[in-house]
Protein backbone atom coordinates (compact mmCIF):
# COMPACT_ATOMS: atom_id res chain seq x y z
CA UNK A 1 0.00 0.00 0.00
CA UNK A 2 1.13 3.20 -1.21
CA UNK A 3 1.40 6.41 1.45
CA UNK A 4 0.49 4.35 4.36
CA UNK A 5 1.34 7.39 6.35
CA UNK A 6 -0.45 10.04 4.85
CA UNK A 7 -3.77 7.72 5.80
CA UNK A 8 -2.47 7.82 9.89
CA UNK A 9 -3.51 10.63 11.72
CA UNK A 10 -1.23 13.38 12.18
CA UNK A 11 -1.42 13.42 15.50
CA UNK A 12 0.07 9.82 15.92
CA UNK A 13 3.39 11.57 15.00
CA UNK A 14 3.82 13.12 18.37
CA UNK A 15 2.26 10.32 20.51
CA UNK A 16 5.27 8.78 22.76
CA UNK A 17 3.21 5.78 23.67
CA UNK A 18 2.68 4.56 27.16
CA UNK A 19 5.88 2.65 28.89
CA UNK A 20 4.07 0.12 31.03
CA UNK A 21 6.53 -1.93 34.04
CA UNK A 22 8.00 -4.56 33.42
CA UNK A 23 6.46 -7.90 33.53
CA UNK A 24 7.83 -11.48 34.90
CA UNK A 25 7.64 -13.21 31.16
CA UNK A 26 10.75 -10.83 30.26
CA UNK A 27 12.62 -10.28 32.78
CA UNK A 28 12.71 -14.21 33.59
CA UNK A 29 13.82 -14.95 29.64
CA UNK A 30 15.89 -11.64 29.88
CA UNK A 31 18.19 -13.03 32.72
CA UNK A 32 17.41 -16.46 32.47
CA UNK A 33 15.43 -16.64 36.20
CA UNK A 34 12.53 -18.65 37.00
CA UNK A 35 9.67 -16.73 37.93
CA UNK A 36 9.26 -17.69 41.09
CA UNK A 37 12.21 -16.15 42.07
CA UNK A 38 11.66 -13.02 40.33
CA UNK A 39 9.81 -10.10 43.01
CA UNK A 40 7.48 -7.66 41.00
CA UNK A 41 7.51 -4.29 42.32
CA UNK A 42 7.29 -1.62 39.46
CA UNK A 43 3.66 -1.88 38.73
CA UNK A 44 1.82 -0.98 41.80
CA UNK A 45 0.10 -4.28 42.05
CA UNK A 46 -1.27 -5.69 45.12
CA UNK A 47 0.30 -8.06 46.44
CA UNK A 48 -1.67 -9.52 48.70
CA UNK A 49 -4.34 -9.72 45.44
CA UNK A 50 -8.26 -9.63 45.83
CA UNK A 51 -10.54 -10.95 48.37
CA UNK A 52 -10.76 -14.94 48.16
CA UNK A 53 -14.47 -14.08 47.56
CA UNK A 54 -13.18 -13.01 43.82
CA UNK A 55 -12.36 -17.11 42.87
CA UNK A 56 -15.48 -18.55 44.31
CA UNK A 57 -17.49 -15.33 42.37
CA UNK A 58 -15.32 -16.17 38.86
CA UNK A 59 -16.85 -19.09 39.31
CA UNK A 60 -20.06 -18.63 38.43
CA UNK A 61 -20.28 -16.37 36.07
CA UNK A 62 -21.93 -17.31 32.28
CA UNK A 63 -19.40 -16.36 29.66
CA UNK A 64 -22.07 -16.58 26.89
CA UNK A 65 -24.11 -14.11 28.09
CA UNK A 66 -23.36 -9.82 28.02
CA UNK A 67 -22.30 -8.38 31.11
CA UNK A 68 -25.13 -6.89 33.73
CA UNK A 69 -23.70 -4.01 35.41
CA UNK A 70 -26.86 -3.79 38.11
CA UNK A 71 -25.10 -5.77 40.92
CA UNK A 72 -22.06 -3.48 40.42
CA UNK A 73 -23.31 -0.24 40.63
CA UNK A 74 -25.46 -1.21 43.94
CA UNK A 75 -21.90 -2.24 45.25
CA UNK A 76 -19.76 0.90 44.07
CA UNK A 77 -23.02 2.82 45.86
CA UNK A 78 -22.18 1.31 48.59
CA UNK A 79 -18.65 1.85 48.73
CA UNK A 80 -18.81 5.70 47.54
CA UNK A 81 -21.71 6.64 49.23
CA UNK A 82 -22.73 8.50 45.74
CA UNK A 83 -26.15 7.71 44.18
CA UNK A 84 -25.72 5.33 41.00
CA UNK A 85 -26.97 7.96 38.79
CA UNK A 86 -23.34 9.61 39.32
CA UNK A 87 -21.14 6.98 38.74
CA UNK A 88 -20.11 5.76 35.84
CA UNK A 89 -17.86 2.50 35.04
CA UNK A 90 -14.99 1.36 32.28
CA UNK A 91 -12.66 -1.08 31.67
CA UNK A 92 -9.85 0.53 34.34
CA UNK A 93 -9.65 3.74 35.29
CA UNK A 94 -7.87 4.15 31.81
CA UNK A 95 -10.97 2.93 30.25
CA UNK A 96 -12.83 5.87 32.40
CA UNK A 97 -10.73 8.44 31.29
CA UNK A 98 -10.62 6.80 27.60
CA UNK A 99 -14.33 7.60 27.52
CA UNK A 100 -14.39 11.16 29.71
CA UNK A 101 -11.63 12.65 26.98
CA UNK A 102 -13.72 11.96 24.06
CA UNK A 103 -16.82 14.14 25.49
CA UNK A 104 -14.40 17.04 26.20
CA UNK A 105 -11.04 16.97 24.10
CA UNK A 106 -11.05 17.42 20.29
CA UNK A 107 -8.03 19.10 17.99
CA UNK A 108 -6.45 22.07 19.26
CA UNK A 109 -8.11 21.76 22.79
CA UNK A 110 -4.74 22.42 25.37
CA UNK A 111 -4.91 20.23 28.88
CA UNK A 112 -3.19 20.88 32.19
CA UNK A 113 -0.72 18.16 33.35
CA UNK A 114 1.32 19.13 36.24
CA UNK A 115 4.22 16.76 35.66
CA UNK A 116 5.72 14.25 36.32
CA UNK A 117 2.50 12.26 36.88
CA UNK A 118 0.66 9.27 34.96
CA UNK A 119 1.79 9.59 31.34
CA UNK A 120 -1.82 8.64 30.33
CA UNK A 121 -3.33 11.93 30.40
CA UNK A 122 -1.04 13.19 27.64
CA UNK A 123 -1.36 10.13 25.48
CA UNK A 124 -5.64 10.62 25.77
CA UNK A 125 -5.06 13.97 25.06
CA UNK A 126 -2.50 13.79 22.03
CA UNK A 127 -4.76 10.70 20.94
CA UNK A 128 -7.80 13.65 20.27
CA UNK A 129 -5.61 16.24 18.68
CA UNK A 130 -4.70 18.37 21.81
CA UNK A 131 -2.17 19.44 23.07
CA UNK A 132 -1.08 19.35 26.70
CA UNK A 133 0.35 22.23 28.46
CA UNK A 134 2.98 20.92 31.09
CA UNK A 135 3.80 22.78 34.49
CA UNK A 136 6.01 21.04 36.48
CA UNK A 137 5.65 20.13 39.79
CA UNK A 138 7.57 22.47 42.52
CA UNK A 139 10.30 21.15 44.84
CA UNK A 140 7.48 19.45 47.31
CA UNK A 141 5.86 18.19 44.18
CA UNK A 142 2.81 20.20 44.60
CA UNK A 143 1.15 21.26 41.42
CA UNK A 144 0.14 24.84 40.54
CA UNK A 145 -3.34 25.56 41.33
CA UNK A 146 -4.07 28.08 38.71
CA UNK A 147 -4.96 27.09 35.79
CA UNK A 148 -3.29 28.16 32.20
CA UNK A 149 -6.82 30.31 30.52
CA UNK A 150 -8.38 28.04 27.98
CA UNK A 151 -7.20 24.58 29.05
CA UNK A 152 -10.34 22.32 28.61
CA UNK A 153 -9.27 19.73 30.98
CA UNK A 154 -6.98 19.58 34.03
CA UNK A 155 -5.53 16.25 35.37
CA UNK A 156 -4.52 16.03 38.55
CA UNK A 157 -3.16 12.75 40.58
CA UNK A 158 -3.49 12.61 44.22
CA UNK A 159 -1.70 10.49 45.29
CA UNK A 160 0.23 11.22 42.65
CA UNK A 161 2.07 8.66 40.32
CA UNK A 162 5.49 8.49 40.49
CA UNK A 163 6.12 10.87 43.34
CA UNK A 164 3.35 10.15 45.94
CA UNK A 165 2.46 13.24 47.86
CA UNK A 166 -1.07 14.12 48.16
CA UNK A 167 -3.21 17.50 46.70
CA UNK A 168 -4.40 19.60 49.38
CA UNK A 169 -8.64 20.35 49.43
CA UNK A 170 -7.83 24.10 49.38
CA UNK A 171 -5.67 23.33 46.69
CA UNK A 172 -8.06 21.34 45.37
CA UNK A 173 -10.75 23.61 45.75
CA UNK A 174 -8.71 26.50 44.91
CA UNK A 175 -7.61 24.90 41.25
CA UNK A 176 -11.46 23.92 40.71
CA UNK A 177 -12.92 27.50 41.46
CA UNK A 178 -10.04 28.85 39.06
CA UNK A 179 -11.63 27.38 36.04
CA UNK A 180 -13.66 26.78 33.86
CA UNK A 181 -11.87 23.19 32.50
CA UNK A 182 -13.33 20.31 33.42
CA UNK A 183 -10.75 18.82 36.56
CA UNK A 184 -10.18 15.17 36.53
CA UNK A 185 -8.95 13.99 39.94
CA UNK A 186 -7.60 10.63 39.70
CA UNK A 187 -7.41 8.74 42.89
CA UNK A 188 -6.35 5.21 41.86
CA UNK A 189 -3.84 5.09 45.21
CA UNK A 190 -6.70 6.93 47.63
CA UNK A 191 -7.24 4.08 49.94
CA UNK A 192 -3.73 3.92 51.13
CA UNK A 193 -4.27 7.75 51.70
CA UNK A 194 -5.25 9.06 55.08
CA UNK A 195 -8.35 10.64 53.34
CA UNK A 196 -10.39 11.12 49.95
CA UNK A 197 -11.91 14.22 48.24
CA UNK A 198 -14.68 12.44 46.52
CA UNK A 199 -17.44 14.55 48.65
CA UNK A 200 -16.18 17.74 47.08
CA UNK A 201 -18.27 16.19 43.83
CA UNK A 202 -20.95 17.50 44.93
CA UNK A 203 -20.23 21.17 45.10
CA UNK A 204 -18.79 21.35 41.61
CA UNK A 205 -20.46 21.12 38.23
CA UNK A 206 -16.84 20.80 36.78
CA UNK A 207 -15.07 18.42 38.92
CA UNK A 208 -14.74 14.14 38.00
CA UNK A 209 -13.26 11.62 40.75
CA UNK A 210 -11.46 8.58 39.19
CA UNK A 211 -11.11 5.96 41.24
CA UNK A 212 -10.30 1.83 40.46
CA UNK A 213 -10.15 -1.47 41.71
CA UNK A 214 -6.53 -2.30 40.40
CA UNK A 215 -4.95 -1.02 42.92
CA UNK A 216 -6.43 -1.20 46.83
CA UNK A 217 -9.03 -3.75 45.92
CA UNK A 218 -6.35 -5.88 44.21
CA UNK A 219 -8.04 -6.49 40.72
CA UNK A 220 -5.22 -4.96 38.45
CA UNK A 221 -5.50 -8.03 35.70
CA UNK A 222 -9.39 -7.41 35.61
CA UNK A 223 -9.53 -3.80 34.38
CA UNK A 224 -12.44 -2.30 36.21
CA UNK A 225 -12.90 1.11 37.30
CA UNK A 226 -15.14 4.13 37.97
CA UNK A 227 -15.43 7.93 38.22
CA UNK A 228 -17.94 9.96 40.61
CA UNK A 229 -19.23 12.91 38.07
CA UNK A 230 -21.71 15.48 38.24
CA UNK A 231 -24.61 14.04 36.86
CA UNK A 232 -24.57 16.58 33.43
CA UNK A 233 -21.33 14.54 32.49
CA UNK A 234 -22.26 11.25 33.71
CA UNK A 235 -25.14 11.39 31.73
CA UNK A 236 -22.88 11.96 28.31
CA UNK A 237 -20.66 9.73 29.36
CA UNK A 238 -23.41 7.19 29.23
CA UNK A 239 -23.93 8.12 26.00
CA UNK A 240 -20.58 7.98 24.29
CA UNK A 241 -19.19 4.86 26.40
CA UNK A 242 -18.28 1.34 24.47
CA UNK A 243 -21.21 -0.98 24.53
CA UNK A 244 -21.17 -2.49 28.14
CA UNK A 245 -18.51 0.04 29.11
CA UNK A 246 -15.76 -1.94 28.49
CA UNK A 247 -16.31 -4.24 31.79
CA UNK A 248 -16.75 -8.24 31.31
CA UNK A 249 -18.87 -10.89 33.18
CA UNK A 250 -15.57 -11.70 34.61
CA UNK A 251 -14.85 -7.89 35.86
CA UNK A 252 -18.23 -7.32 37.20
CA UNK A 253 -18.08 -10.52 39.29
CA UNK A 254 -14.84 -9.90 40.87
CA UNK A 255 -15.89 -6.59 41.28
CA UNK A 256 -19.00 -7.38 43.40
CA UNK A 257 -17.12 -9.84 45.11
CA UNK A 258 -14.31 -7.31 46.59
CA UNK A 259 -17.19 -4.78 47.25
CA UNK A 260 -18.35 -7.41 49.17
CA UNK A 261 -15.56 -7.70 51.66
CA UNK A 262 -14.15 -4.59 52.98
CA UNK A 263 -12.08 -6.06 55.78
CA UNK A 264 -10.12 -7.95 53.49
CA UNK A 265 -9.06 -4.69 51.22
CA UNK A 266 -8.80 -2.80 54.53
CA UNK A 267 -6.33 -5.30 55.89
CA UNK A 268 -4.38 -5.12 53.16
CA UNK A 269 -3.86 -1.42 52.85
CA UNK A 270 -3.02 -1.28 56.44
CA UNK A 271 -0.32 -4.05 56.05
CA UNK A 272 1.00 -1.79 52.72
CA UNK A 273 0.82 1.15 54.86
CA UNK A 274 2.74 -0.30 57.45
CA UNK A 275 5.95 -1.73 55.71
CA UNK A 276 5.47 1.44 53.60
CA UNK A 277 6.75 3.35 56.54
CA UNK A 278 9.43 0.53 57.06
CA UNK A 279 11.20 1.09 53.73
CA UNK A 280 10.79 4.79 54.46
CA UNK A 281 12.68 4.65 57.59
CA UNK A 282 15.26 2.26 55.95
CA UNK A 283 15.48 4.06 52.40
CA UNK A 284 15.02 7.42 53.53
CA UNK A 285 12.70 8.40 50.65
CA UNK A 286 10.29 11.15 49.85
CA UNK A 287 7.36 10.75 52.06
CA UNK A 288 4.19 8.61 50.45
CA UNK A 289 0.46 8.51 50.79
CA UNK A 290 0.56 5.92 48.02
CA UNK A 291 1.58 1.94 47.84
CA UNK A 292 4.90 3.11 45.68
CA UNK A 293 8.11 5.18 46.96
CA UNK A 294 10.02 7.48 44.76
CA UNK A 295 13.70 7.18 45.45
CA UNK A 296 16.18 9.82 44.11
CA UNK A 297 19.60 7.85 42.92
CA UNK A 298 23.04 9.22 42.35
CA UNK A 299 23.70 7.28 39.37
CA UNK A 300 21.15 7.59 36.21
CA UNK A 301 18.10 5.33 36.81
CA UNK A 302 18.32 3.20 34.28
CA UNK A 303 21.20 2.09 35.41
CA UNK A 304 20.18 1.57 38.91
CA UNK A 305 17.01 -0.22 37.79
CA UNK A 306 19.02 -2.60 35.79
CA UNK A 307 21.40 -3.60 38.49
CA UNK A 308 18.17 -4.19 40.48
CA UNK A 309 16.61 -6.62 37.87
CA UNK A 310 19.93 -8.65 37.86
CA UNK A 311 18.95 -9.82 40.97
CA UNK A 312 15.42 -10.29 40.09
CA UNK A 313 13.98 -7.12 41.55
CA UNK A 314 11.71 -5.43 39.22
CA UNK A 315 11.46 -1.62 40.28
CA UNK A 316 10.54 1.35 37.63
CA UNK A 317 12.81 3.20 36.05
CA UNK A 318 11.23 6.83 35.98
CA UNK A 319 12.56 8.34 32.84
CA UNK A 320 9.62 7.35 30.94
CA UNK A 321 7.91 9.98 33.16
CA UNK A 322 7.92 13.08 31.94
CA UNK A 323 9.79 15.74 34.06
CA UNK A 324 10.93 13.28 36.03
CA UNK A 325 14.17 14.00 34.77
CA UNK A 326 17.11 10.82 34.79
CA UNK A 327 17.34 10.14 38.74
CA UNK A 328 14.18 8.65 39.81
CA UNK A 329 13.07 5.56 40.48
CA UNK A 330 9.35 4.42 42.04
CA UNK A 331 9.30 0.95 44.13
CA UNK A 332 6.02 -0.52 44.75
CA UNK A 333 5.32 -2.20 48.24
CA UNK A 334 5.31 -5.52 48.45
CA UNK A 335 4.77 -7.86 51.04
CA UNK A 336 7.43 -8.02 54.16
CA UNK A 337 9.64 -10.80 52.08
CA UNK A 338 9.42 -9.26 49.10
CA UNK A 339 10.64 -6.09 50.84
CA UNK A 340 13.29 -7.91 52.38
CA UNK A 341 14.15 -8.66 48.88
CA UNK A 342 14.33 -5.12 47.82
CA UNK A 343 15.78 -3.79 51.25
CA UNK A 344 19.12 -6.42 50.89
CA UNK A 345 19.72 -5.32 47.04
CA UNK A 346 19.70 -1.85 47.83
CA UNK A 347 22.10 -2.32 50.54
CA UNK A 348 23.82 -4.56 48.10
CA UNK A 349 23.63 -1.84 45.66
CA UNK A 350 23.94 1.12 47.68
CA UNK A 351 26.95 0.05 49.70
N1 LIG B 1 -4.24 6.48 37.34
C1 LIG B 1 -3.03 6.27 37.88
C2 LIG B 1 -2.38 7.37 38.62
C3 LIG B 1 -2.40 5.03 37.73
O1 LIG B 1 -1.19 4.85 38.25
C4 LIG B 1 -3.05 4.01 37.03
C5 LIG B 1 -2.46 2.64 36.88
N2 LIG B 1 -1.18 2.54 36.55
C6 LIG B 1 -4.30 4.29 36.49
C7 LIG B 1 -4.87 5.52 36.66
C8 LIG B 1 -5.04 3.30 35.67
O2 LIG B 1 -5.52 2.30 36.45
P1 LIG B 1 -6.43 1.14 35.87
O3 LIG B 1 -5.68 -0.11 36.13
O4 LIG B 1 -7.69 1.24 36.63
O5 LIG B 1 -6.64 1.41 34.40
Amino acid sequence: MENRSEKLRPCLGQLRPYVAGKGFTEISRKFGLSPQDIVKLGSNENPYGPSPKVAEALRTISPERYPEPEDLMAGLWGYTGCPEELIVIGAGMDGVMDTLTRLFLGPGDQTFIPTPTFSYYEILTTLAGGTPVFVPRDCDFQAATELPKDVKMAFLCSPNNPTGNVTSEDDVRAMVESTEAIVFLDEAYVEFADRSLLELVKDYENLVVGRTMSKAFGLAGMRLGYAIAPQWIADQYRRAAPPFFGITCASVAAGVAVLSDLDFMRLSVERIRAERGRLQKEIRSHPSQANFLYIETAEPSNVFVERFLQKGVIIRDCRSFRGAGEHHVRVTVGTPTENDRFLCAFREICA
